[in-house]
């Protein structure tokens, strides 16, 4: 099931993505059904009359593992770790799908690196691999942009990965799928740049869950980006980004100058 978030008249709203005569379309769902369940009011509206917005805002955090594909550890030129390698990005930096990454003043390189996202669905606390499947509501596109210059020169990545805008998300939200082997790739206006696959992740989804649960409770709405494969590079203002991921969709943004 894919689940989407969407503009609505007033608040966001959320839906099941569908399909009538042909015609892809979001049956609309009572509130937000992380909390809410899957309650259906019973309207549909075809799906090229609404504007998708993050599948997700993270309640708390998104989390972020570093350095989890073996190649772009060595692009990055570094080991890969012996332990997941977290950090955080901020809930402000979400945006959805279609919306302008903001090229900041402070970087002159400016990276996408393309990731599948988790999208916690319990509280939980010391999860075991075993049941780390049992605490996950989906799985979403991720950008994980990144100033690539401050994120060596500042040493702590808060700044480098955490602007505003610095994390799309989207498409929606495929709540059934096996995250074991999953093509991911990126194109950059249309040129492919990454091509990866989830098999080649050094720690696992549920190696990760269990990781960052065994220090840090996750919420409901919390978001985990598992890495992205090697192939990373610049943006610049102008540029469009899309990052694909099978099963999922495509979640598609373009880099806009701060000043426009
Ligand atoms: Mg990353």
């Amino acid at each position: 099931m894919r689940v989407a978030r969407f503009a609505g008249d007033d608040d966001p709203q959320f839906g099941v993505i569908g399909e009538e005569d042909g015609v892809p379309t979001i049956a609309v769902l009572k509130g937000d059904p992380l909390y809410a369940g899957f309650e259906l009011v019973g309207q549909k509206i075809p799906l090229d009359d609404v504007r998708l917005l993050a599948p997700v805002i993270p309640r708390s955090k998104v989390v972020c593992v570093g350095k989890n594909y073996v190649k772009h550890a060595a692009e990055m030129g570094g080991e890969v770790p012996t332990e997941p390698l977290i950090f955080l990005k901020p809930n402000t930096s979400v945006i959805g799908p279609g919306e302008p990454i903001f090229y900041p003043d402070q970087t002159e390189n400016l990276h996408f690196e393309g990731e599948l996202a988790v999208v916690i669905g319990r509280i939980c606390k010391d999860i075991s691999v075993e049941d780390a499947s049992k605490v996950i509501f989906g799985y979403t596109i991720a950008n994980d942009v990144t100033a690539r210059d401050l994120q060596a020169k500042d040493g702590q990545w808060a700044r480098a990965k955490g602007f505003d805008t610095f994390c799309p998300l989207g498409p929606w939200i495929e709540t059934n799928l096996d995250p074991a082997a999953l093509r991911v790739t990126t194109e950059l206006n249309g040129d492919p740049r990454q091509d990866g696959s989830t098999s080649d992740m050094v720690f696992s989804v549920a190696d990760v869950i269990a990781y960052v649960s065994s220090f840090m409770t996750l919420l409901p709405g919390d978001v985990i980006l598992t890495g992205t494969p090697d192939g990373v590079g610049p943006m610049l203002p102008g540029d469009s980004v899309s990052i694909t991921v099978e099963g999922i969709g495509t979640l598609t943004n373009q880099v806009v100058s701060a000043h426009d």
